[in-house]
């Protein structure tokens, strides 16, 4: 006897029955054998696996101001995320020791709604404390190879990444990186147009051809986030070619919003890398469509709305935040996005029990409803009501998110997840 059958379609729009017993999937199929305590009929609507998200800010401890592990957690679960992995900054202090790992570890515990890893930081100040980090169950180390924006977070150099990099390889962990180097360009201006041309695609380029140097140099896995360009996935791609272990990231924004959004939409569209122009962004879709980028991150990064208005985009916070609506907007593109969104998120960090509806993984899902409804302020449930995504009405709607075979709620306990060790199943 199983628990609960809940009748819809995959996300190809055949009829499937998600059956879960003890919050595991028992199975997902068209037809389904044995019976259930509890049946319920979602006609035509999707059971899709729930979002992996494996770049969030939620910037706790010290910037629940800024976002917060409750409201971000909800506002990610109501966009169709099941699990997060947070980055080390902006919660202050940074995450560079064990200490600090496992202080942002007890509050996303107590306050997260969703199960989440943590990412450690690769600092220069951080090399020392990396083993001690992964012993605490860090997913992998995040460098930034230009200014984070914040002094408390130093960027590293090549020395530094190659230091921590070697490291990582014989922890078997990741290092991400943020892949810009940045220079001074002559730019004239402050506004949103002088910002895009301030950072070129050829930042990223000179960056990711490092990193992928000293991923091949020291045997580490490097993760590639947030790439905005077809150019930058096709030197990751050229690299796996050569059996470097890189994969590489996209964000929802770069798929969604073009050079002209940003311009028109002012400091709510502020990120970096910027948006791209639009036969960029169309060419990056086109990778995506050719299975060249292996995941999709939100990037969520918000903060407060006075550290997000003003004319000088130089000046403004940086960041996105679009953690509730991106997965439903990519969704309106395309129904094809499952490997991004969730399969390889669970593989690349070895998330145990996560990334697929098999039988024995997590029953952690969305449903997902065709029902076209504009975006508004008041529906926003991060800490600030800021969205790019304003007035753009996707016709998916998330209805309703279950993670371990229970609906979330502001109730919902969240578990920490240590990456599986080789011997682990599942
Ligand atoms: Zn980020």
């Amino acid at each position: 006897m199983h628990d609960l059958f809940l009748h819809g379609t995959n996300s190809k729009g055949q009829p499937h029955t998600l059956a879960i017993t003890d919050g595991l999937v028992s199975d997902f199929a068209e037809n389904i054998t044995g019976t259930a305590r509890e049946e319920v009929d979602l006609g035509d609507a999707m059971i899709l696996p729930g979002w992996i998200d494996a770049h969030v800010h939620f910037n706790e401890p010290g910037r629940a101001d800024w976002e917060g592990l409750h409201t971000g957690s909800l506002a990610f679960a109501v966009g169709g995320g099941t699990t997060f992995i947070d980055m080390p900054l902006n919660s202050s202090p940074p995450v560079t020791t064990a200490e600090d790992f496992l202080k942002k570890r007890r509050i996303a515990e107590e306050k997260s709604h969703l199960d989440f890893a943590l990412w450690g930081g690769l600092t220069p100040d951080s090399i020392p404390h990396l083993t001690a980090m992964a012993a605490e169950g860090a997913i992998g180390f995040k460098a930034f190879m230009c200014h984070s924006g914040l002094d408390e977070f130093p960027h590293a150099d090549a020395d530094t990444l190659r230091a921590g990099m070697s490291i990582a390889a014989d922890l078997q962990l990741p290092v991400a990186v943020h892949a810009e180097i940045a220079r001074d360009l002559p730019v004239r201006g402050t506004d949103m147009a002088a910002w895009l041309t301030s950072r070129p695609i050829s930042f990223e380029l000179e960056a990711i051809t490092l990193a992928i140097g000293l991923a091949a140099e020291t045997g580490c896995a490097l993760h590639i986030v947030h790439v905005t360009c077809p150019e930058g996935i096709d030197l990751v791609t050229e690299a796996k070619s050569r059996g470097i272990d890189v994969t590489v990231e996209t964000c929802p924004h770069y798929l969604l919003l073009t050079d002209t959004d940003a311009i028109r939409i002012g400091a709510a569209a502020k990120c970096a890398p910027p948006l791209r122009p639009a036969s960029t962004v169309e060419a990056l879709w086109q990778r995506l469509r050719d299975g060249f980028i292996d995941t999709i991150g939100s990037d969520h990064s918000p903060a407060p709305p006075e550290m997000k208005t003003g004319d000088d985009l130089f000046k403004i916070w940086g960041g996105i935040a679009g953690i509730q609506h991106g997965f439903p907007l990519l969704l309106d593109r395309s129904l094809d996005l499952l490997p991004q969104t969730s399969i390889n998120p669970a593989k690349r960090f070895r998330l145990p029990g996560k990334g697929q509806l098999g039988p024995g993984y997590d029953a952690d899902f969305t449903i997902v409803k065709k029902a076209p409804h504009p975006i508004t302020a008041d529906q926003l449930l991060t800490r600030h009501p800021i969205s790019p995504y304003l007035g753009q009405t996707p016709t998916h709607q998330i209805q309703t998110t279950y993670l371990r075979g229970q609906k979330v709620t502001p109730s919902t306990k969240a578990h920490f997840i240590r990456p599986k060790t080789n011997t682990d199943q599942n």
